[in-house]
């Protein structure tokens, strides 16, 4: 075989090998290529039985690369063979079903409604993640409107409003428009004068369990058939504060003999004597529900399509009165279940949290033991790797369980190839034992492992051995018997230590001798590791200093860490994953 034809058979095999390793994210096997070489080159037929052995070499070390290395020489040798992978890539992300209706709108408008009683769980960034990965779909608008008409019982937190927007933020996605509900009381009033000027709502003093009873029996109260200046009369007088709680309340007309109880003329308005805590709300002490609330603000902000829970259908039942008497379009309306994160021990709800973060039982909102999305991005979690995981549950009615190990899959994706290595020995005894420390004599000063096993061209650390190291106690063979230590070299344990050998990697695995990571016993940086599990002190290799706090690492063997606090005598690293 002549060496043009050896030298197309290389290339053309490498295109293929790259094409098939990047698409399955796995080693590409020469008898596979074969065949589609042979079809699509009839030159290479008559070489049928050599063309095996000229391109084994080039799959070898197609499979050696990352898929950024493969990634990157495909663009080289095919550029149109990558974009196709590409376009394959984003067909296959469109897990989220189409949106009802989309085409009948010239604009997809969305909106998330978080009350900001409290900075966001985890389950809170089901919403921003769905809502925008929709927008992004459709081009669309996204609103993020809080709604914060209930200083009472949902009483907002001052600094709930700025922590969600933050934590959108680090989800990836920006509100095309920020509304505060309660800067828009006289917005909901205007409606109100309305729909009572369309005999569509009334002023009601009956005291609630009476109403109740008279409901329940499909009865109207005689408050019903009041005359409509007596309602505005009235309704002004609440707008005025002049009822105090439970006195008064402004109803919605609905059909009072409804076979559903709860949509029988609901309560729009009522008194709340406590104060709102924004400072521009506090005069206010007629609040609408939040009902009535957001079914005005979905129509004035030109919502097309609304996300809700399907524990929350009556609410559209009970807009949709009021949007008949106004003749408008009620959006389309997409419901879905549940979503429950069972791993963490704290439970998914802003009041419980709440709870232990005041009584100290937790740190803060970021504690690594609170399911709370500032306590995954303290981590070192990307906020897109939440999203991924959120999108990739759907939109489906039925509830729907997250699992952490998705969000970690998804950012070990992100991370891992950036992310350089260092070595940690934990002293526990939960974890690996506890260290225990080790002479090392005859071999040489310094162990030199890879930056990144992935990256030779990043180099290598250099650990100092200063004459001993720490290992971790579950690590340390019998006496008599050979060990690793990895980026140093092979050392057998007797009882003054380790005895350096001087040994072939090959050892490892003819004789299975175990690699395990270590640290200098002197001049190492001690690491107090948070994670959900409590705190796991330990040491590390003194080069861990040189890096910034909010630096990623992954300390071989244990997972990957956040660097959240670099002191002299000690790195405070925050645990994500494996
Ligand atoms: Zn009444």
């Amino acid at each position: 075989m002549d060496e043009a034809i050896a030298e197309a058979a290389k290339r053309e095999a490498e295109t293929n090998a790259l094409y098939n390793a990047l698409k399955h994210d796995s080693e590409a096997q020469v008898g596979a290529i074969m065949g589609p070489l042979m079809g699509e080159n009839p030159d290479f037929r008559e070489y049928g039985d050599q063309i095996a052995g000229v391109i084994a070499p080039v799959v070898e070390e197609v499979n050696a690369m990352s898929q950024e290395q493969r990634r990157e020489r495909l663009a080289e040798l095919a550029p149109e063979q990558l974009e196709e992978l590409e376009s394959e890539d984003e067909e296959e992300e469109q897990v989220l079903p189409d949106l009802p209706n989309a085409e009948a709108y010239d604009q997809v408008r969305m909106r998330m409604a978080p009350n900001p009683n409290g900075p966001w769980h985890l389950g809170s960034a089901r919403m921003p993640a769905v809502i925008g990965t929709y927008k992004e779909l459709y081009d669309g608008w996204m609103l993020c409107r809080f709604d914060d008409t209930d200083p009472e019982t949902k009483r907002p937190d001052l600094d709930a409003y700025d922590q969600i927007l933050d934590a959108i933020e680090y989800l990836g996605f920006e509100p095309d428009e920020v509304l505060r509900a309660s800067d828009r009381l006289e917005i909901y009033y205007e409606h109100a004068r309305e729909l009572i000027a369309k005999g569509g709502a009334y002023t009601c003093s009956c005291p609630q369990e009476e109403f109740s009873e008279l409901k329940n029996a499909g009865e109207a109260c005689p408050h019903r058939d009041k005359d409509t200046d007596t309602i505005h009369e009235e309704f002004e007088k609440m707008v005025d504060g002049e009822y105090s709680e439970g006195e008064m309340v402004l109803r919605v007309k609905t059909d009072i003999g409804h076979k559903n109880p709860a949509l029988r003329d609901f309560v729009a308005f009522r008194i709340i004597e406590t104060p709102h805590p924004r400072e521009e709300a506090a005069e206010y002490r007629c609040w609408p529900m939040l009902d009535f609330q957001s079914g005005i603000d979905d129509q004035l902000t030109g919502v097309t399509h609304i996300i809700r829970g399907i524990d929350l259908q009556d609410s559209a039942k009970k807009q949709r009165f009021v949007y008949d008497y106004f003749d408008w379009e009620y959006p389309e309306v997409v419901h879905w279940g549940h979503v429950n994160i069972d791993e963490y021990d704290v439970a998914m709800s802003t009041s419980t949290i709440k709870e232990l973060v005041e009584s100290g039982e937790l740190d803060g909102w970021d504690d690594p033991r609170a399911p709370t999305i500032a306590s995954l991005r303290r981590r070192g979690i990307r906020g897109g790797a939440i999203v991924d995981a959120m999108v990739e549950l759907g939109t489906s009615t039925s509830n729907v369980d997250l699992a952490m190990s998705t969000v970690y899959s998804h950012n070990r994706n992100r991370i891992d190839d950036e992310t350089d290595r260092a070595f940690v020995v934990r002293d526990d005894a939960e974890y690996g034992g506890g260290a225990v420390e080790k002479a090392v004599r005859g071999g040489p000063d310094t162990g030199n492992p890879l930056v990144h096993p992935e990256h030779e061209e990043r180099g290598r650390r250099e650990i100092p051995v200063h004459g001993g190291v720490l290992v971790e106690e579950t690590d340390l063979p019998p006496e008599g018997d050979r060990v690793w230590l990895k980026g140093y070299g092979c050392v057998e344990h007797t009882d003054e230590g380790f005895e350096f050998v001087d040994a072939d990697i090959e050892l490892t695995r003819e004789e299975d001798i175990d690699i395990v990571h270590w640290v200098p016993a002197t001049d190492n940086q001690p690491v107090r590791m948070r994670t959900p599990d409590g705190d796991v002190s330990g040491y590390a290799e003194p080069g861990v200093r040189e890096y910034e706090t909010d630096e990623m690492l992954q300390f071989e063997r244990v997972g990957f860490v956040r660097l959240d606090d670099q002191e002299d005598d000690c790195t405070v690293a925050y645990y994500a994953h494996r």
